[in-house]
This record gives C-alpha cells, sequence and structure tokens, in this order.
C-alpha cells in the first residue's frame, strides 16, 4: 500500500533505525540526516518517514507530509546556518535525472557558491 515500508528501501531502514545515519532534525512526518557523500560543506537529506518512491508521487499521496519535506528543508537549511548565504533543495527524480535511492527525499545544498544551471 502507499506509504507503507518497504523491506528493501535504504531510507525506510534508516527511518526504522536499523542503517545509522547522523540525523540533524526529526519531526512526526520527516527525518533529515547528513548525506554520507556530501557534495557541499553542509549535505541534509529530507525524507518522508512514508515511503513514496520519489517527490511526484508523495506529492500526490500525501501532499501534507510533502508540504513537511519543504518546510523542514527550509528549517534543516536555517539551523546549518546556509539559509543567509543560499541553499539549493534538490529532488532528483528518474535515474536519468541522478537518483540512486527510490524513497523521496529533498537534498538541501549549502555553504559554497552553486552554480546554475545545475550539472
Ligand atoms: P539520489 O542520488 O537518489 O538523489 O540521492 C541519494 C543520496 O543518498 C546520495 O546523495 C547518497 O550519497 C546518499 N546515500 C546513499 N546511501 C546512504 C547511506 O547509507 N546513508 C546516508 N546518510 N546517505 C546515503
Amino acid at each position: 500500500m502507499a506509504g507503507e515500508p518497504q523491506a528493501d528501501c535504504l531510507f525506510c531502514k534508516i527511518v526504522a533505525g536499523d542503517v545509522p545515519a547522523t540525523v540533524v532534525r526529526e519531526t512526526a512526518t520527516t527525518v533529515a540526516f547528513q548525506d554520507i557523500n556530501p557534495q557541499a560543506p553542509s549535505h541534509v537529506l529530507v525524507i518522508p518517514k512514508a515511503h513514496y518512491p520519489d517527490a511526484a508521487s508523495l506529492a500526490e499521496g500525501a501532499p501534507e507530509v510533502a508540504a513537511d519535506v519543504l518546510r523542514e528543508a527550509g528549517a534543516v537549511a536555517a539551523q546549518e546556518k546556509v539559509a543567509e548565504n543560499g541553499y539549493r533543495v534538490v529532488f532528483n527524480t528518474g535515474s536519468g535525472a541522478g537518483q540512486t535511492v527510490f524513497h523521496a527525499h529533498a537534498h538541501v545544498l549549502g555553504g559554497r557558491g552553486l552554480n546554475w544551471p545545475p550539472g
């Protein structure tokens, strides 16, 4: 069923505490943790606790949780002290766009200059 934990999903395992992560924020519906392979001085992932494979399916199936993820992305940027100089929120969607973990997640990147367009 949509939103249910998936046994083979890495981020569901992080939500369950079965895979360790450096958690920086947690709410009733979301978890934010340090990316294991940071692409900027500050690189945090914000995920819904519920399993949806990408941002679009999250927005379709649980729009209130999608809003929670966006709100938390802003809270992470403030907490990480990258909001003032600008930060980027990225949802890679589909393998062609670089998505490798098929549990919706927002990358929150900051702490350095960010070029446009992204690669
Ligand atoms: P995607 O490529 O799907 O947009 O982003 C997945 C992100 O998850 C990547 O930036 C990758 O570094 C991160 N990642 C993959 N495995 C782990 C892990 O076990 N722990 C943490 N904290 N991050 C991970």
